[in-house]
């Protein structure tokens, strides 16, 4: 069993996959092929923005947006202490300083209360200069963007939609990748929409943030890319890895999303007397990036997922640690907050196989493994 069955996916795809690909290889316009506009025209149609600009990664991605605002050094940008390291990483590699809140137990995505706190304490030190908000997309939920944009408009932030495992999602009728300022989404092979290596998208009403953005993910190119009228970066998309997106969001649209909703309702339906299971609050879809159960304590968790294990079922711990407690963020000025939710999920959480091509005799393997070793009548 995989954790994200990909090999069922490109099974399924394959006839239509191959000859997208063979395609690009006759044509042998590895980079800047005409897929890489279709592709970011559809993407923008799908989340429904003007401007979509595709680019190497879901990091480069950030950081070109941060980039874009002249967020650096001396800035202090908002991040949800319980996410994967590059929504973080990129503030910091801007030369800005990310700064952690905590974020909510049902949802796993920022905690505007925390949030709010945060700000205010910088505010009162008057060292660093308040300048964005970090708002992800957790495990394919979008963040809580009513009360979220409510805080950006009374601080005077920019939102930034980390959306690398949200695409697919909504919120109030509206597609994640639309709430931020500038969002950012990854094709990284294992998120809702991947490709077959790395690759990422940036997405914005903003025309002038837009037209900065594609000059920076190719070397700050003015009219040509001999033409350098700013210092940026190497961050295409292959043209290879949008023939292959063309493919899959064409799949994604029509049956993927709703298959993979169906398979988390089943979990959720048949899991939620023996562990909690993600609750996806009214107003909002997800995407299910992953599905993640919280069991009582560590222990437990650890015997739940020893005993998949055993039995051939892979699980991932998603994620093992609040990014305060990194290494490279060791130390860092917490502004009094505890984190203290972020701590406790990290201990109790436990991410089990989902996707649109799991079987359902594989589910009902991991229901009944779970139910039993919960001690829940399996
Ligand atoms: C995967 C991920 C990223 C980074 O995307 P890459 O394409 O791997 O660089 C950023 N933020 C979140 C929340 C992610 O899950």
């Amino acid at each position: 069993m995989q954790f994200r069955d990909l090999k069922s996916q490109y099974a399924a795809l394959k006839t239509q996959m191959d000859a997208a690909i063979e395609q690009v290889l006759v044509s042998s316009d590895y980079i800047a092929g005409d897929q890489i506009e279709e592709l970011e025209q559809k993407l923008a149609e799908y989340v429904g923005v003007k401007h979509c600009i595709s680019c190497g990664n879901g990091t480069d991605a950030l950081v070109l947006a941060l980039k874009a605002w002249g967020v650096g050094p001396g800035d202090a940008v908002f991040v949800p202490d319980h996410t994967f390291f590059s929504s973080a990483e990129s503030v910091a590699f801007a030369g800005a300083t990310p700064v952690f809140a905590d974020v909510l137990e049902d949802t796993f995505n920022l905690d505007p209360v925390s949030l709010e706190r945060v700000i205010q304490a910088v505010q009162a030190e008057g060292k660093l200069m308040p300048r964005a908000i970090v708002a992800v997309d957790l495990y394919g939920l979008p963040a809580d963007y009513d009360r979220i944009r409510e805080i950006a408009d009374r601080y005077h932030l920019y939102i930034l939609e980390d959306s690398a495992q949200g695409f697919g999602s909504t919120y109030h009728g509206k597609p994640a990748g639309s709430f931020g300022d500038i969002a950012t989404t990854s094709f990284f092979p294992a998120k809702p929409l991947g490709c077959y290596g790395d690759g990422g998208a940036v997405f914005t009403d903003n025309t002038e943030w837009a037209s900065k953005i594609r000059s920076m993910r190719v070397h700050g190119k003015g009219s040509d890319k001999y033409d350098n009228v700013r210092i940026g970066m190497n961050s295409r998309l292959d043209t290879i890895q949008a023939a292959v997106l063309l493919v899959k969001l064409k799949a994604f649209k029509e049956y993927e999303l709703k298959d993979i909703n169906r398979v988390a309702a089943k979990y959720t339906e048949r899991l939620e007397d023996c562990v909690k299971v993600p609750r996806i609050p009214a107003g909002y879809t997800s995407s299910w990036a992953s599905y993640n159960i919280l069991f009582r304590d560590e222990e437990e968790r650890n015997q739940v997922r020893a005993y998949l294990k055993e039995n051939g079922v892979p699980t991932m711990i998603y994620y093992p640690k609040g990014l305060h407690q990194q290494a490279v963020f060791s130390g860092c000025h917490l502004y009094g907050e505890s984190l203290s939710v972020t701590t406790d999920i990290c201990r109790r959480t436990l991410a089990i196989p989902v996707s649109p091509y799991l079987s359902g005799e594989d589910q009902e393997k991991i229901i009944h493994l779970i139910r039993e070793k919960t001690g829940a009548n399996a």
